[in-house]
């Protein structure tokens, strides 16, 4: 279902409440360790502005406990980043509260092509438990309601779906990058041309049972592995020594395989791993064939995999991609990611679509250098594994047809 975008009506002189993901890492001074998603944010902001809408925006930002100010998830920075970003043609102005008497003055004084970033909506208890009052007080901001939160899509808090349904008979639009994740996540998969690869892998396989159960009816091949690969190993019957494997996931993983093979799919697992007694252990790591042996845990895909899946992958045409395939952030164990994004490289120059799903995954293939060699890298975690479930979001829903 397509749905209208910022470009689709007009901004002029218009309060346009935009709900933005600017959930950026900051270190232990509060200054911005990563600001992709604020410039992720860029082309609608610059959208709004340009034809001369008088910006708000409003973001969560980490876990605050929902009772008031706390200095360190103050959105001030990214305020401050923003302003950095726009130049000199676009003030940034920031209120110090999201509603109440503090922010009703300092949307009233918005000019238009010019912004304010309104403080931490998860200061109030009412974003998360999507408070009817909480995102009155929010829908009373705005002309326009503007959603261009991706990362926060599957999450039904006040300023994702409270606020649209206050904000009756006014315009609700997407932003370009919600948009733009909802092309790639949604029509790649239900419009993917074969041969069609799944790569899955990180810590459980509970998390991603869900995305292998949609995926399996629609692609070729699923390439399983992280330590999620143990799990079906062990359902297998083979040795796992001390890697993460969840005992009560087994019986299911063994289903999974029984049900690719009945239907003609290819669930490939690892054939060698590397393996150390801990993390740690830089001195002890090995190879190990087939099984992993007592007091080793497999902490990587084995070179040999990687070698055939960096081969198999780079005949592909359609590739998505949710969870590392080892322990990327402590080298040796980047090695299998690091050869898979490579094969996937190549399948992309020969134009294949390919999409890596936020989180730790985007994360692995940024430190590789190879992120703007995908076709998309999502920026978001749970809600692009939420899209690979085949879920719908009540966020998106609420917004208008096109
Ligand atoms: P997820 O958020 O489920 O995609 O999990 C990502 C995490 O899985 C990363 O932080 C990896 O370090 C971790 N991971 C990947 N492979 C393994 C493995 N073989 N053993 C333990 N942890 C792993």
């Amino acid at each position: 279902m397509s749905k209208q975008s910022v470009k689709d009506i007009s901004h002029k002189d218009q309060k346009v409440l935009m709900r933005v993901d600017f959930n950026v890492p900051l270190d232990a001074k509060g200054q911005i360790i990563d600001d992709r998603r604020i410039r992720m944010a860029l082309p609608s902001i610059q959208h709004v502005l340009k034809e001369g809408g008088r910006l708000i925006l409003m973001s969560h930002l980490g876990r605050p406990s929902g009772n008031g100010p706390e200095s360190a998830y103050s959105l001030r920075p990214a305020a401050e980043r923003l302003d950095d970003l726009l130049g000199k043609d676009h003030d940034v102005q920031f209120s110090t509260d999201c509603i109440g008497p503090v922010a009703e003055e300092a949307v009233n004084a918005v000019e238009p092509g010019h912004v304010l970033v309104l403080e931490n909506l998860r200061f109030h208890s009412g974003e998360k438990s999507n408070d009817p009052a909480f995102a009155a007080a929010l829908a009373d901001h705005a002309d326009i309601y503007v959603n261009d939160a991706f990362g926060t899509a599957h999450r039904n808090h006040a300023s994702m779906v409270g606020v649209p349904e206050k904000m009756t008979g006014k315009p609700h639009v997407a932003g370009l990058l919600l948009m733009k994740e909802l092309e790639f996540l949604s029509s790649a998969i239900t419009e993917a041309k074969s041969p069609f690869f799944a790569v899955l892998g990180g810590a459980k396989v509970s998390d991603k049972l869900g995305a292998i159960q949609y995926l399996l009816d629609r692609v070729d091949v699923i390439l399983v592995g992280g330590a999620m690969a143990y799990t079906f190993l062990a359902s297998q019957g083979h040795v796992t020594g001390n890697s993460l494997v969840e005992k009560d996931m087994i019986e299911t993983a063994g289903e999974l395989l029984g049900r690719a093979k009945d239907s003609g799919k290819t669930i490939l697992l690892p054939e060698d791993h590397q393996c150390a007694k801990s993390l740690e252990d830089a001195e002890g790591v090995r190879i190990c064939e087939i099984g992993v042996p007592p007091d080793y845990m497999g902490l990587d895909i084995g070179p040999e995999t990687a070698k055939a899946w960096k081969s198999e992958i780079s005949k592909a045409k359609t590739v998505v991609w949710n969870g590392p395939l080892g322990v990327f952030e402590t080298p040796p164990f980047d090695q299998g990611s690091r050869e898979v994004a490579e094969g996937v490289v190549t399948a992309t120059r020969h134009h294949a679509v390919s999409i890596v799903g936020g989180g730790e995954t985007a994360a692995a293939v940024e430190s590789f250098g190879l992120a703007g060699r995908f076709s998309h890298v999502s920026t978001g975690g749970g809600a692009s594994l939420k899209m690979l479930e085949g879920v719908s979001f009540r966020s998106v829903e609420l917004l208008d047809d096109a």
